[in-house]
């Protein structure tokens, strides 16, 4: 019997992790860590490091993902999946899905040598933020065996993703190994909140029940640019102030929808002079919701807004779908055991929505998947000053081990 490290212990070995691993950067100064960048074969021996000392197998696979491998000693057992990503955005914190890679592993250092009913994979994910292709999710689609498809993508440089697997000194032709064809019986995501919910409810964690979907668009509103001097105010057929009704009107409907968030974040007034009345106005609408019927009506009604707000005004409104992405909901009873889990630790359980996509998002199409979010302290990430606070790590760990050792009472009895 091992003795396995006390609490304390394990969240400053979890919490120094993420910060060795935030010193394999492309640029020094700053963690920026794109898709198969060279720095990220520091990171995997950092993580084989600790993974040896825990005794567990580990390989890249042919997209460059990181595994570790925890065996049942039931050979009949399924698999547990606990993931996130390795990759960041440009000049990034050093927590987005970094720490869910290193809290898999100090679960299953907390674990010690409880044999558990399923073999256990932690899986850092070679990419999730779509910077260097432009798609996300290139690392666990590989998983669930769609990345295929995304082989022709080009980088800004023209950089193939085959050209890039093979320069990192990967075999492209062993993509369709790299895809898990084992019984899943879970995939458990632990990542950082990245908005301000839990801290404004004063709560350490969150069980997601649901990934939201979302809609893009670009919109456009035309009038008739003219002098700013000369122009009446009855005479004018000024596109901004209809696309500034259309923002209140995104507001006021995403207000009175209950869980509705939509923004409009670019807003691109032409010809843009001061002494010039606006003649057309481009402008976007990212619109998102956990139920898929529930934005698609918000959608439509705004878009009927648009063409009422043109009507009234004499402008002419054209719009067009950017991206679409529909909702992905968690697995109900993964999600109601962490909810278990999260009760038995003293916490709220009451599940939460994530407003951003997640590797969760990619394989909850084909996995049960469950999600459990940290605190983001001011809401911040994607920011050099994203944190965690470290008694939410401990939280983390306890409800996790708690939420695996649930799992393998009822799989035990399975
Ligand atoms: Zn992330």
């Amino acid at each position: 019997m091992t003795v396995l490290p006390a609490w304390t212990e394990l969240v400053r070995r979890t919490l120094d992790c993420c910060a060795d691993l935030a010193a394999c950067t492309e640029k020094p100064g700053e963690i920026t860590r794109t898709f198969l960048c060279a720095p990220m074969h520091d990171a995997h021996a950092r993580l084989d490091a600790w993974a040896a000392s825990l005794g567990l197998e580990t390989h890249v696979d042919a997209v460059g993902n990181w595994h570790a491998l925890r065996r049942s000693p039931n050979p009949e057992a399924r698999n547990l999946v606990i993931g996130s990503h390795l990759d960041s955005v440009p000049n990034a914190g050093p927590y987005d899905g970094v720490l869910g890679v290193v809290l898999g592993l100090s679960l299953l250092e907390a674990l010690g040598d409880t044999p558990l009913p399923y073999h256990l994979h932690v899986v850092g994910f070679s990419e999730e933020e779509g910077v260097r292709f432009g798609v996300p999710f290139i690392g666990s689609r590989a998983l669930i065996g769609t990345a295929d498809e995304l082989l022709n993508l080009t980088d800004a440089g023209g950089v193939t993703v085959a050209q890039a697997i093979r320069e990192y000194g990967l075999d492209v032709r062993e993509l369709e190994g790299a895809r898990l064809r084992d019984d899943v019986l879970g995939y458990f995501e632990l990542h950082i909140e990245q908005g301000p919910v839990l801290e404004a409810e004063g709560r350490s964690l969150g069980a997601v029940n649901a990934i939201a979907g979302q809609a893009r668009f670009n919109l456009t509103l035309t009038g008739k640019a003219n002098h700013a001097g000369t122009t009446p105010m009855h005479l004018r057929r000024d596109a901004l102030t209809g696309a500034s009704a259309f923002v209140l009107a995104a507001e006021e409907v995403a207000r009175n929808t209950p869980g509705l968030v939509a923004t409009v974040g670019s807003l691109r007034p032409l010809p843009g002079a001061s002494n010039v009345i606006p003649g057309e106005v481009q402008f976007t609408l990212d619109i998102r919701h956990a139920r898929d019927e529930v934005r698609h009506r918000a959608q439509e009604e705004l878009l009927a807004e648009g063409e009422r707000i043109a009507r009234e005004r004499g402008l002419t409104f054209t719009h067009e779908l950017r991206m679409e992405e529909p909702a992905t909901p968690m697995d109900p009873s993964l999600t109601a055991l962490l909810g278990e889990a999260l009760s038995a630790e003293g916490h709220v359980p009451t599940p939460m929505v994530s407003g951003a996509g997640h590797d969760a998002m990619a394989v909850g199409h084909v996995w049960p998947a469950t999600m459990l979010f940290l605190r983001s302290p001011g809401g911040l990430s994607h920011h050099p000053d994203e944190t965690v606070l470290p008694e939410d790590v401990e939280a983390a760990l306890r409800v996790g081990t708690q939420f695996l050792r649930m799992l393998a009472e009822r799989e035990g009895v399975r």
